[in-house]
Formats: C-alpha cells, structure tokens, sequence
C-alpha cells in the first residue's frame, strides 16, 4: 500500500529524512516511533503530499505520490490531483482541527459533500453509522467545543472515515490528551485495525504497538535503526538505540 524506497527530505541544509525504505502492505498496522525530531511527521506528510520528498521513491497503491503516469512519461500532479489523492488518505493529528462553527455530524459530513459530491443523504446515513461506531450517536448535534479531547479525537477520526480512505495516516493522535482520555481514542483505533484498515501510526504507547500493531518501526535521526514485529522491536530490540528509547518510553 505504502512504498517508500530510499526517500529523503531535507529542508534548506538540514536533513531530515536520510533513505528510508520501508513497505506497509495492505490491512498493514505500522507504528512508527522515535525521538522528537527523528522525521516521524515529516514522513507521514510525504505520505500525503503536504511536502514533497529531496530524492527517492515514494507510492501508494502503486501510484508514485505526487506524479501522474502519462504515456510513459511522469507528470506532476495538478493542484486539483493532489486534492483527489489526498481524498483517499485520512489523516488524523494531535490537534483535532474540528470545523468550530460546525455540528459533530456536519463535520463528518462536510468533505463527503464539498468534496466528493456524494448525495446528502448517502453521506448523512454513513456518517450516522460512523458516529455509532465511535460511540458518539448522542453528539450528533453538539458542537466541537462542548466534547472532551478525546470526543473531538473520536469525531476526527469518524471524518476522516467518511472519505473512505485507503489509507490511515495517525500522527501521535492521543499525545495532547489527558491521561484518562486516550484509551477510549485508542480503542477505536484497535478496532479499525481489526477492521483491516491499513495504518500508520506514530505514536509514543508502547502497549498500543505490541498489542495492535503488525510491524514497529523505530527511527532515529532520519533513518530506520530497526524494523520487525512488535516482539522484535519491543521486546527485544537489537540495537543500543532502540534499547535506549524503549527503556525510556516505557
Ligand atoms: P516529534 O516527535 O517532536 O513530533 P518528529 O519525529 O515528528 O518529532 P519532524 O516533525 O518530522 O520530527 O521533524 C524532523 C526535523 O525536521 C526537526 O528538526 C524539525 O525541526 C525539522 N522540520 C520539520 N518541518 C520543517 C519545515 N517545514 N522546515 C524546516 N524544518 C522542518
Ligand atoms: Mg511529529
């Protein structure tokens, strides 16, 4: 689903990405750790185009991120191309970003419609179905700042599922919340993974990666130290770096 082969990114002289190659197969869960400023949000962000890669090779779903293949020639997306791609990729952030003016249900609807052009009532049944599945039916008409951090996160992640994404982007999606508020933003996350929706998910809890995760991969300092199974990396990390992190997080 995810490709990436030798990518790197740097801003002006520094940096930041230096040739990572991993692949996230399809139904894949990924989780993604590291220390603060090893390159984890700038990867999620080529994922989805909101920066364009230095050097390497990045696709999802076999289509080369940003590029059009046109009689055997590559041509850059159009703004209105890059809008389609991202469309189909749902990312979710520390920060909510909820529409303020909006109702919960009219959030969840908004893209669908802007977007997509669904029909209304298609989208209203949908994002119906999806409020239920995040345990948030009786919010339907409240408004963002009268739920808990963890309510809006919840709602955040039923709007980027009403795009129907292939793919989930998770860039530490429970680090601004409280402590009490993180399980329930974590247990729709474990079940959209037993869902078999592809993600990738940076994030710092550890217990989510070893119990929801199908492959951990640790960076440091814009390179892949180590890469394996949940038990592999966390359990037994082979190298001193990964050891060093997991020892601190845990
Ligand atoms: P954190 O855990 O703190 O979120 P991270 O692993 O997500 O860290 P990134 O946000 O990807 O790290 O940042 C990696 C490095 O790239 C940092 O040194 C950051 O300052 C730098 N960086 C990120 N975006 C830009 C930008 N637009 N311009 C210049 N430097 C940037
Ligand atoms: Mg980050």
């Amino acid at each position: 689903m995810v490709r990436a082969k030798n990518v790197h990114k740097s801003f002006g002289s520094l940096e930041v990405l230096k040739g990572i190659t991993l692949d996230v197969r399809s139904g894949e869960v990924m989780t993604l750790l590291g220390p603060s400023g090893s390159g984890k949000s700038t990867f999620l962000r080529l994922i989805n185009h909101l920066e364009t890669l230095s050097a390497g090779q990045l696709s999802v779903d076999g289509e080369l991120v940003g590029y059009r293949r046109a009689q055997n020639k590559l041509y850059e997306l159009r703004e209105h191309e890059i809008a389609a791609m991202r469309a189909r990729i749902g990312m979710v952030f520390q920060r909510f970003n909820l529409f303020p003016h909006m109702t919960v249900l009219q959030n969840i609807m908004e893209a669908p419609i802007g977007v997509l052009r669904q029909p209304r009532d298609q989208v209203r049944e949908r994002a119906e179905t999806l409020l239920d599945r995040v345990g948030l039916v009786d919010k339907r008409d409240a408004y963002p700042s009268t739920l808990s951090g963890g309510q809006q996160q919840r709602v955040a992640i039923a709007r980027a599922l009403a795009m129907e994404p292939r793919l989930m982007l998770f860039d530490e999606p429970t680090s601004a919340l409280d402590p009490e508020l993180v399980g329930e933003v974590l247990e729709v996350m474990k079940d959209l993974a037993r869902s078999g929706m592809t993600m990738v998910v940076v994030t710092h809890e550890i217990g989510f990666a070893r119990e929801v995760a199908d492959s951990v991969v640790f960076m440091d300092d814009g390179v892949v130290v180590e890469a394996g199974t949940p038990q592999e990396v966390l359990v037994n990390p082979q190298h001193p770096r990964t050891q060093n992190f997991i020892s601190r997080v845990l």
